[in-house]
């Protein structure tokens, strides 16, 4: 039976959008049709599917003006909706041009048996799954679904129900592209990404730890794999050494890109003391010079809260810190502005890891910010997180930062500087302790997990008799 579902605009508070919710059925019937399409995709080769990504970046230049105004709406914010598109368009290049780097597998002579030689071959996934949040709604539909296609799957993308207004443009370019066949979206809510999970071979998640763990868990009574991108807590450290106001800069922009809404954002601060006085002065200095994109939407670095629930949290954080001794120096509540809900940058300090703000994820523009006396401590208290996902050092040279991040449980570390694999996804690296599970999504990694290595073993000899195995009289 349809489910008819609403969302709200961020920026108004009104549920202004309805749409269908794919049912069980419904996402089985196009898991069916993808997988009949899906042979023919994986036998165009991996060149030819490179060509048709490149014709999906040119769609996505044609058609990107309603997907971007859509984000827009989704998200309540206008720059980052149009950075997202783009990002979009350039990484279909960049796994374009990977795609060109290849070369089809050839034979390799056995070490162990030297008359017997081996050759790759690689199968995708028929069907991979990917069921995505609402914090960038487009890049994290795309994120995976590209690479899966170029390895010649098919794939069924479930974004969230929060911000669903993209879907239908974005389903028109793949459409225009000649990719409407091996790549559908299936609007819908959790009951929908459940039937994903239960038609995909493989599935891709990006979302919170609670639901990552559900996600595994059906996913290993299926026996499928689950690639998992959760959340963070991710510690900036900074060292006396710092140049303060490049630390600063980078706490800022680490910790209120995209109004703190991002998995890599920086949600907890270590300087050392000797240096914490001038640092705290000028973060919240510069954090009062952002402004909130309201009630122009060109205009200020700080959108809304695109989830009303998050709102919540955050006041709830905030609320759980004042009450056990955080000092708030700028910011500090939730202010409501036609129908939306916006949180200043804020700065807290007298923070403990007794607090909320400093052990679960908060999802906001705010820095709680800890003094430490040794680099020990520092690392100490980086690494005393559930979470593992990335994390950031500054030092006075790039060296003396190694030395910190070498020591810190997490799977990406910015050295002098934060939050750059938000900007830089070459680098390959696994999602460490709560904050996800199985292959690197970046670096060819990213493409390979999508393939399962089949053995080509050839005998140049004649087959060992089954006499050499006689037991011994
Ligand atoms: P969420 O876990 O609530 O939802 C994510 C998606 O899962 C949505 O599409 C939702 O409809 C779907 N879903 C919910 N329950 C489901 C179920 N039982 N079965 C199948 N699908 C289900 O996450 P969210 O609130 O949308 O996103 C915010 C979270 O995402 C944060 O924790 C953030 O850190 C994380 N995130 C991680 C990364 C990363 O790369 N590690 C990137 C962005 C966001």
């Amino acid at each position: 039976m349809a489910r008819a579902l609403t969302a709200r605009n961020p920026r108004t508070g009104v549920h202004d959008f309805s749409f269908h919710a794919l049912d069980p059925p419904e996402v089985a019937q196009t898991a069916q049709a993808l997988r009949a399409a899906q042979p023919a995709w994986e036998a165009l080769g991996l060149q030819g599917r490179a060509e048709a990504l490149l014709g999906f970046a040119d769609a996505l230049g044609r058609l990107g003006e309603p997907i971007s105004a859509a984000l827009e709406l989704d998200t309540g914010r206008r720059r980052l909706a149009r950075l997202e598109l783009e990002g979009v368009r350039a990484s279909l290049g960049g796994w374009a041009a990977f795609a060109q780097q290849q070369t089809p597998p050839d034979w390799v002579a056995g070490r162990s048996h030297a008359h017997l030689r081996h050759k790759p071959q690689f199968r995708p996934y028929t069907l991979v799954g990917v069921i995505s949040p609402w914090n960038f709604p487009l890049t994290l539909a795309l994120i995976d679904a590209v690479p899966a296609l170029l390895a010649g799957a098919a794939v069924l993308i479930k974004p969230s129900e929060v911000t669903p207004r993209f879907i239908a443009p974005l389903q028109a370019a793949l459409d225009a592209a000649g990719l409407g066949a091996l790549c559908r979206l299936c609007p819908g809510d959790a009951i929908t990404g459940a039937a994903v999970l239960e038609t995909a071979d493989a599935v891709c998640f990006t979302g919170s730890l609670a639901t990552g763990r559900k996600i595994a868990e059906a996913a290993a009574r299926r026996l499928i794999p689950a690639f998992l991108e959760l959340g963070g807590k991710d510690p900036l450290i900074i060292l006396a050494s710092a140049d303060l106001d490049r630390a600063v800069d980078a706490a800022l922009r680490g910790a209120t890109l995209a109004t703190g809404q991002a998995c890599q954002s920086i949600e907890r601060i270590y300087v050392a003391r000797s240096v914490l006085p001038p640092f705290l002065e000028r973060l919240v200095e510069r954090a009062q010079g952002l402004r909130l994109n309201w009630p122009d939407i060109a205009q200020g670095e700080i959108g809304p809260i695109i989830f009303d629930k998050q709102a919540e949290l955050l006041a709830e954080h905030l609320a759980d810190a004042v009450a056990k001794g955080a000092r708030v120096l700028t910011g500090g509540a939730i202010e409501r502005h036609g129908g939306g809900c916006w949180l200043r940058p804020t700065v807290l300090a007298d923070v403990t890891h007794e607090m909320r703000v400093m052990r679960e994820e908060t999802f906001g523009p705010i820095l709680p910010v800890m003094a430490f006396d040794r680099v020990e401590e520092a690392v100490a208290l980086a690494n005393d997180s559930p979470y593992g996902l990335s994390a950031a050092v500054i030092a006075g040279d790039v060296a003396e930062a190694e030395t910190v991040a070498l020591q810190i449980d997490a799977g990406a570390i910015s050295l002098n500087d934060a939050a750059l694999t938000a900007l830089f996804h070459e680098a390959p690296k696994h999602a460490f302790k709560g904050s996800g599970l199985g292959g690197s999504r970046m670096g060819p990694q990213g493409f390979e997990r999508f393939l399962r290595r089949k053995a080509m073993i050839a005998n140049d000899q004649a087959p060992t008799p089954i006499e050499a195995f006689a037991e011994e009289a």
